[in-house]
């Protein structure tokens, strides 16, 4: 079978640095935040051309954090997109402030920057953009149309690490950025991890308090916090795995170039890189009216795939009291109803190769099986 994530071939190719760096971590008895996590934050942030990374538990506590350090909360209201994972939207309501939608851009998946002026009220503070599949969303005009309204820019980058807009770094190019290291994602720890980076030093001291119950020193609590910090092992885990993300980010993208190649002369559609982006590909989605047809066809083939997402968030029950109705963004329907990821991940040529040769070897252990009996 090929399967859409294989998170154990990538594991056995960096297995010796992986092992010694969290036998370490066991042996120092430093289990929560400590050096590694320390020397993440930096090396992370540099990697990201920012000034500062304060690294957290999860993606979605990222996300929280920069909105509260942003002043975010109730009565405010924030712009993001129905066409996302829940977590962008989960993170507006722990602020208390409301979650208001823009449509997609159905070519780029990206927050449609046309439609963004109409969405803003007396009492918008913030738009995240989401650079969903890895490819970023249009920074120039929505930084501008942040600038013209005095609004804080917060990308969720959980999608699109080392991901680039006009040759910057995302994460860089708002007020703050936010990532998440969740083990499928394109640099993922362990288990579970997330980082916000950010050029401003106020944001950042603030974020380093509330992710550690608010203390500007032991006991000593100035805001109240959360318990948001990072583990010490992901922290290992993460630095070693940092080192290798741009032969991975590269091997996605040869991946993608040849999926573009394989389905140029067929019917379904697929991705578009705009020309402001270098796409990472945490998702090759290609889009087809058929969908459940191919899915099938292709699971036949033992070849599993995906859907991001089935349900837009305005559309999610959860979400019920927003107030949405379908129809209301019917680009992010229309791509809900025709999206499908095939497998990507950086050793996914590899492990197929692998799994070709262990099958024909097994195939000849049964030929010759059958001949000695
Ligand atoms: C994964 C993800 C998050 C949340 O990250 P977690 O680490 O899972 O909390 C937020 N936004 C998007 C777009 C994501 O894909």
């Amino acid at each position: 079978m090929i399967p859409f994530v294989d998170l154990k071939e990538q594991y056995i190719s960096i297995k010796d640095e992986i092992d010694t760096a969290v036998l370490k971590v066991l042996e120092s008895t430093q289990y929560v935040l400590g050096e590694d996590v320390t020397n993440l934050e930096v090396e992370f942030a540099e990697y990201c051309d920012a000034e500062y990374g304060i690294a957290v538990n999860t993606g979605t506590s990222a996300l929280h954090l920069a909105l509260l350090a942003a002043g975010i909360g109730v009565g405010d209201e924030v712009i993001t997109v129905p066409f996302t994972f829940i977590a962008t939207v989960a993170a507006i309501s722990y602020t208390g402030a409301s979650p208001v939608f823009v449509d997609i851009d159905p070519v780029s998946y990206t927050i449609d920057v046309t439609q963004i002026e109409k969405a803003i009220t007396e009492r918008t503070k913030a738009i995240i953009p989401v650079h969903l599949y890895g490819q970023p969303a249009d920074m120039e005009p929505i930084l501008e149309i942040a600038r013209r309204y005095g609004l804080v820019v917060i990308e969720d980058a959980a999608q699109a690490h080392r991901a680039e807009y006009q040759g910057q770094r995302v994460g860089s190019i708002g007020d703050l950025g936010c990532f998440s290291f969740y083990p499928g994602k394109n640099l993922g720890a362990y288990g579970e991890g997330g980082i916000v980076v950010t050029n401003n030093p106020e944001y950042a001291s603030t974020i380093q308090m509330l992710r550690d119950w608010g203390q500007a020193s032991r006991y000593h609590h100035i805001l109240r916090g959360y318990n948001y910090r990072m583990d010490s092992i992901q922290g290992a885990i993460l630095r070693v795995k940092l080192r290798y993300l741009d032969a991975w980010t590269e091997a996605r993208r040869s991946h993608a170039a040849r999926y573009d190649q394989l389905l140029a002369d067929s019917k379904v559609l697929t991705p578009t890189v705009m020309p402001y982006s270098h796409h990472v590909y945490h998702i090759y989605a290609i889009r087809t009216s058929k969908r459940e047809r191919l899915q099938q066809i292709l699971s036949q083939q033992r070849i599993q795939t995906g859907i991001h997402y089935p349900v837009p968030v305005h559309l999610q029950p959860a979400y019920a009291d927003l107030g949405y109705q379908r129809g209301d963004f019917p680009q992010a329907e229309a791509a809900a109803q025709e999206v499908l990821s095939l497998p990507m991940f950086a050793e996914l040529t590899q492990s197929y190769k692998c799994r070709l040769q262990w099958l024909s070897l097994q195939q000849s252990a049964i030929k010759r099986r059958k001949k000695l009996t």
